[in-house]
């Protein structure tokens, strides 16, 4: 904004996220202290405000390791979604869900990576999956939210302990592009499935490190994600044995191109 106000446009200068700084580009992405947070376990040095922000970002893209660049970019690129958010729909600025986005994000962009890098080993390899117990059903569950259209899919896929294909759903879930949602609402899809199909012990695998440790745990979240935790948390009664697992993008491919083909 005070780029536009140096050209004399008649705008509010003053950052959207403090009101207290004016807003420039090395305000906004690195010294607004409500974006501080998510630079703290960034292994980089943050700039200062003497610094230029493009020079200090253009040399992290050429020098940093992969994994630090995603990790930069998804940063910047949820700093500017949220602060348009918070002016242009008044959605409140909550760190915690931008810290959850940046990881998602990150996450999403290893998985292709590593998708790319497997694409010879391809659907056929089966010995990365882990190995579960006789008579455990292995369920994989993804979510994936397309924000430009507002809709998000899940894709559940059934394996029994041989590694043999049982059975397979996709579908369209509601989750207002909030990802954490859309992931806990797939699980919540999964379970009563699962349960309709009568089986007693089951391994939930879900790339989403965030639900796998709500629905370990025991901790009271008030969100609308809160919710659906508490109710998978209350489906999970309905089984014999069942336990949550974090499972790498990789890994959960086959869920992960079912919410994906739930589109076309
Ligand atoms: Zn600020």
């Amino acid at each position: 904004m005070t780029a536009l106000a140096n050209r004399r446009v008649n705008v509010d200068i003053i950052c959207p996220l403090c009101r207290f700084e004016p807003e420039t580009i090395m305000h906004l992405f690195a010294n607004c202290s409500r974006v501080q947070p998510l630079w703290n376990d960034v292994n980089c040095q943050v700039p200062n405000e003497h610094d230029d922000f493009a020079a200090w970002f253009s040399m992290w893209l050429t020098l940093g390791e992969n994994g630090l660049v995603m990790k930069c970019i998804a940063i910047c690129w949820s700093i500017w979604k949220g602060r348009n958010d918070l002016v242009w729909n008044s959605k409140t600025w909550d760190p915690a869900s931008i810290m959850f986005e940046v990881a998602n994000m990150v996450l999403d962009w290893q998985g292709d990576a590593d998708l790319e890098a497997n694409n010879n080993v391809h659907v056929s390899s089966l010995n990365s999956l882990p190995v579960v117990d006789p008579g455990i059903m292995s369920i994989y569950v993804d979510a994936t939210v397309y924000n430009a259209d507002a809709e998000a899919y899940y894709g559940v896929f059934v394996m029994d302990s041989s590694r043999e294909f049982v059975a397979a759903k996709n579908g369209l879930i509601r989750c207002l592009n909030n990802a954490h949602l859309a992931e806990a609402l797939a699980v919540k899809k999964a379970l009563s499935w699962v349960k309709e199909l009568g089986f007693a012990k089951i391994l939930i695998f879900s790339d989403c490190k965030n639900v796998c440790r709500l629905l370990n745990g025991s901790s009271q979240d008030l969100s609308y994600a809160g919710c659906v935790i508490r109710e998978c948390r209350a489906l999970k009664r309905h089984f014999e044995l069942v336990s949550i697992q974090y499972v790498s993008r990789s890994v959960n491919r086959f869920a992960h191109a079912l919410a994906r083909a739930t589109r076309s």
